[in-house]
């Protein structure tokens, strides 16, 4: 393996996705600036799959940033940073045209409105879109800024590490490059983290969401936080199996329905206001409740219908949806689907300021890999809009910082740390399949959909604590590379991820045994309620050497107290 190489920029963009991509084009023109995607920049991550919609423009006249910030505070439980999310909701205005100007194009009436559908838990409909192909749309106008604007790129660049200097500020970053099996440090002023969530400790729709900039800001000494909030998309195809990938929020924004075994519009029971455009929490237990009480479909999922919308309307609203399944001999505007809640976001994640700073000097955070917009369970389509506004103001801030600041040297010892880590692989012998990196981590995920899932109980994640340890310390240590090769090894790729899931899996175990109540995504059967009194609180984790620590911090009501929502702080139910 060769030695390492060395490159030298003003900032280091980790990510390719929407959130990387903001960040880029809204750093200053002046400066040198490095993207360095896992994947192929813009087409990787989950942005380009993004299906339904981004929350930004307030049509209707009742509707404003204060109503789009309140409704995100309740579907958070509360929990969400209300600076950030006030920056966020007051800085909708001009994104679309933004986008627009970089050739996006979204959907618009023939007055040449934009059109906007509703999403679960919002109070209007804000949500922009392009049919369902909208984070598709977005991603190919920011991509061409990207071009347009001459920023640097390497594709495949897996960073593992993000270095510091004597001070304990980021001073730049580590990556193993895929195609060759190089490694390179790339120095820089400011780093900026947008390497999306964890939900891929789960069994979840989109693999995409590793965890690595969550584990690598945890290691770096940064704070994390909100690991308990994985959120269940409600309405994940489930039935032919070929036909699996999330079944987008349109479905329901568009008037889909959700029906039981017998044939009954089940959410009446639990949420008769909202129905099917209820949180996705909300509904997400409401199913599986169904389904344990033996009315869900045959496969074991819940039926979900278009049929009566007219085919028009559903072909040209959820073409992709339509395609998906017409290419399996199903046409969803004449019969029923099956569909099942399955792992989809990790609202928590890396902690940040309003101005994207983390606790780290020098390294800023946007995007999915944050904790704080949206608290104990994201509102749909809220997600675009998190991306696209804070990438903006991380590529801005990272720019003031770096400005007059000289390059201070990192850690070597961190980099020759890394390199050893990884050549250990290589001179490893080979075990046997039973300890194949594909084997563990399946067992990984399929031990946190099982005992840190939709529902779950102290007995159950203490189990769940007990395999994730076993896994840490009797398999871990024994996994080993089979493929040598250099180049394009994803085998050595998917092990050098497997111990930052682990131990992120094990925290987002701890906070959700922690967690004595239940609230937006983290459901407990055993406390089935909500506890204002003693959890508006997030759990907030850090690294020192080897020790990881917790603290239970109290949430500042800033702007809105829950008191405000008398029926809600009056009602104990987890969800809005
Ligand atoms: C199927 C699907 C549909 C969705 N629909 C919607 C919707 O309609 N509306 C909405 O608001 N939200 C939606 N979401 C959620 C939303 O798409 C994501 O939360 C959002 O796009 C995340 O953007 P991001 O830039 O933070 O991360 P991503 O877009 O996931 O990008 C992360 C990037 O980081 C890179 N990366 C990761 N690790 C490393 C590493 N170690 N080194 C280098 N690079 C790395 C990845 O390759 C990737 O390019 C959907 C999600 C999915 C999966």
């Amino acid at each position: 393996m060769s030695e390492v190489n060395t490159l030298q920029v003003d900032i280091v963009i980790i990510g390719g996705g929407g959130a990387a991509l903001s960040a880029a084009v809204h750093t200053d023109k002046d400066l040198s600036v490095l993207l360095l995607d896992k994947g192929q920049m813009g087409k990787s991550g989950c942005s380009p799959n993004a299906h339904g919609g981004l929350a930004v423009y307030y049509k209707d006249d009742r509707d404003s940033w204060e109503v789009h910030f309140e409704d995100t505070l309740l579907s958070g439980g509360f929990l969400n940073n209300q600076e950030v999310v006030r920056v966020m909701c007051k800085n909708t205005g001009g994104i679309i045209d933004m986008l627009e100007r970089y050739g996006a194009l979204f959907d618009r009436d023939e007055d040449g409105r934009l059109l906007v559908r509703k999403f679960g838990g919002h109070r209007f409909a804000r949500s922009v879109f392009c049919g369902d192909e909208t984070g598709h749309e977005m991603m190919n106008g920011l991509r061409r800024e990207v071009y347009r604007r001459g920023i640097q790129f390497i594709d495949e660049a897996f960073v593992t590490k993000i270095l510091l200097d004597e001070n304990g500020r980021a001073s730049g970053v580590f990556f193993y490059h895929i195609p060759t099996g190089d490694f390179y440090v790339v120095e820089a002023k400011a780093v900026v983290l947008a390497t999306a969530d964890a939900a891929g400790l789960w069994p979840a729709a989109s693999e995409r969401q590793r965890g690595d900039g969550i584990y690598m800001a945890l290691q770096a000494g940064a704070e994390i936080s909100d690991m308990e909030f994985i959120q269940y998309h409600p309405t994940h195809a489930w039935w032919p199996p070929g036909v699996r990938g999330s079944v987008s929020e349109a479905f329901r924004g568009e008037g889909g329905w959700l029906l039981n075994s017998l044939n009954e519009r089940f959410m009446q029971k639990y949420d008769p206001e909202n129905m099917e455009l209820a949180t996705r929490d909300k509904v997400s237990v409401s199913i599986m409740k169904e389904i344990r009480a033996g009315r869900g479909a045959p496969h074991g999922g819940i039926f979900a219908s278009v049929k009566h919308l007219p085919a028009k309307h559903v072909k040209e609203r959820l073409p992709v949806i339509y395609q998906k399944y017409k290419n399996f001999g199903i046409d969803i505007t004449k019969e029923y689907i099956e569909v099942r809640p399955r792992p989809h976001y990790l609202c928590g994640g890396v902690v940040i300021n309003e101005r994207t700073e983390t606790s780290i000097e020098g390294l800023f955070a946007a995007g999915a890999v944050t904790a704080g917009v949206h608290g104990a369970n994201r509102l749909g389509s809220n997600a675009l809009t998190d991306i696209l506004i804070f990438g903006r103001i991380a590529g801005e801030n990272a720019s003031n910082y770096v400005l007059n600041r000289k390059k201070s040297n990192y850690n070597r010892s961190e980099v020759s740390g890394e390199i050893t880590r990884i050549r250990s692989f290589f001179e490893k012998e080979w075990k046997d399949e039973s300890l194949s990196v594909g084997k563990v981590r399946r067992m990984l995920i399929e031990l946190m959909d099982e005992y840190i899932g939709v529902i779950r109980n102290e007995e159950g994640i203490k189990k769940g604590i007990k395999k994730l340890q076993f896994i840490k310390t009797e398999l871990l240590p024994r996994v080993s590379l089979k493929d040598k090769s250099r180049v394009y090894n994803f085998e050595l790729k998917d092990i050098l991820e497997l111990p930052f899931r682990i131990e992120l899996g094990l925290i987002s175990a701890t906070a959700a045994l922690l967690r004595k109540e239940s609230r937006g995504t983290h459901y407990r059967e055993d406390y089935p309620f909500r506890d204002d009194k003693n959890w508006l609180k997030n759990i907030v984790f850090r690294k020192k050497g080897d020790e990881v620590s917790y603290e239970i911090r109290d949430v500042e009501l800033k702007y809105r107290k829950i008191e405000d929502f008398p029926e809600y702080a009056k009602s104990r139910s987890p969800w809005h």
